[in-house]
């Protein structure tokens, strides 16, 4: 919200331009509904030498997860509908895999790959992995402090939710988004299931026969109620989008929890986007707001404190019907830029979700440990600029202080404008400039 009101403040011009930005965002995603009543001449395929397979994506992480078994742990679970068989690979990551069940550490679970043709999102998901398992490493990222703030945390993942439907799509529909049995689960959970906006097509959302009729939705809220996360986040392309709940609704949640995502989510479109991700409810007011999805179910029923849909890419310039192209980067300079950047936000957000728990179950409006951390975490950033650069200490010290600072000043600022936006402008208006829905 803070981010709306800054532009609402000094100028109507960004403002309209914002808007406008919005509409075609909007407009970018939901063209994708029209797929059938346009010609096109030649369709983006998948290059498999950009993107895995689902079957050489599962089998690398395999042996990942067999190459660190002291901190990788992988459940494969199946499920029969009628007929209809589904599974779900989880992959659990605990620094010691004996306090798997210790209730007192930070619980993040990460979903990728709930839409078929969302290939990138699963790419990202395997980067997240390898970066764990410190086979891979983050670059501005000290892995020394990035492993102390992980051993008070669990992270499950599930890095390709929609493993049917990704093969119907590997098999040569590109643009299935849904299941192997043309459900789309992320409509499929049970609140506010089964609305149907005008514009309503079921070869994009079909709900399915009831909420939860779907073996991979029904396996997805066991583990949700088993884990009891703190922080969930479903991760989608199409755009570039840090969505809160509500989905189905053009407003956020009122409250204490709603301000720390609202923080959260802005913190990283700053630090890792330089703003330029929509921020805020995912239920749009521009008559297009989604029904039965996952995140608000976790965050309204299963009362996730931290519930986000992270939208990571979107190519608004593609044909409307060529999927692979609107969903996915094509080229690898652009497939790289995608996951690295969204990789390093996901530290960031392992790293500020640790406080944040902290924050809450101590219910202490400031805590000096927690500035000491964020301390900690640009100083690990500039340690690692000067082994990159070959700065000078004495630079680094300044640049430290800046660093500090700004984020102490940036921190300070939200909660100020965040304030004065719920004080100033009414209800009503709020709504106007909520961004659209995952
Ligand atoms: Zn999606």
């Amino acid at each position: 919200m803070a981010f709306f009101h800054r532009r609402r403040r000094f100028t109507i011009l960004p403002c309209l331009i914002l808007f406008y930005t919005c509409f075609s965002i909007v407009d970018c995603r939901k063209r994708v509904s029209y797929v059938s009543h346009q010609r096109q001449p030649s369709l983006t395929p998948v290059d498999y030498d950009l993107y895995h397979t689902s079957d050489t994506l599962l089998e690398q992480i395999k042996k990942m997860v067999n190459n660190h078994q002291d901190r990788f742990h992988m459940d494969t679970f199946t499920s029969t509908n009628k007929g209809y068989k589904a599974e779900l690979n989880v992959v659990t990551y605990c620094q010691n895999t004996n306090e798997i069940k210790d209730k007192s550490k930070i619980r993040i679970l990460l979903s990728f790959g709930q839409h078929a043709r969302e290939l990138i999102t699963s790419e990202l998901a395997l980067k997240i992995l390898y970066i764990l398992s410190e086979e891979q490493t983050l670059p501005k990222r000290n892995p020394v402090l990035l492993n102390k703030t992980l051993q008070n945390t669990i992270i499950k993942v599930v890095p390709i939710l929609n493993v049917n439907g990704r093969k119907k799509v590997e098999a040569g529909d590109l643009c299935e988004r849904r299941n192997g049995r043309g459900v789309d689960l992320n409509r499929n959970w049970s609140v506010d299931w089964g609305i149907k906006e005008k514009d309503y097509d079921p070869k994009e959302e079909n709900p399915g026969t009831c909420p939860f009729s779907e073996p991979e939705s029904q396996m997805m809220r066991n583990l949700s109620r088993s884990f009891q996360p703190h922080i969930w986040v479903n991760v989608h392309s199409g755009m570039e989008a840090l969505f809160m709940p509500y989905d189905h609704k053009n407003t956020t949640p009122s409250g204490e929890e709603s301000e720390k995502m609202k923080l959260m989510l802005e913190t990283l479109n700053h630090l890792h986007f330089d703003d330029r991700c929509v921020v805020g409810s995912g239920g749009g007011s521009v008559g297009y707001v989604a029904h039965g999805t996952t995140t608000d179910y976790l965050f309204e029923v299963a009362k996730v404190p931290m519930a986000f849909t992270f939208e990571i890419y979107g190519d608004e310039k593609a044909y409307n019907n060529d999927c692979i192209k609107l969903f996915n980067p094509i080229d690898r300079p652009t497939f790289d830029r995608v996951v690295n950047e969204w990789s390093a936000a996901f530290f960031t957000m392992f790293e500020m979700g640790a406080h944040q728990m902290k924050f809450l179950e101590e219910r202490t409006p400031f805590n000096v440990d927690n500035l000491i951390s964020i301390d900690d975490y640009l100083k690990g950033y500039l340690i690692e600029r000067k082994s990159r650069y070959g700065e000078k200490t004495e630079l680094l010290e300044i640049g430290l202080q800046e660093m500090r600072t700004y984020f102490r000043l940036f921190l300070l600022s939200s909660v100020l404008l965040m304030f004065m936006f719920c004080s100033r402008i009414p209800k009503s208006s709020r709504s106007i400039m909520t961004p659209t829905t995952p």
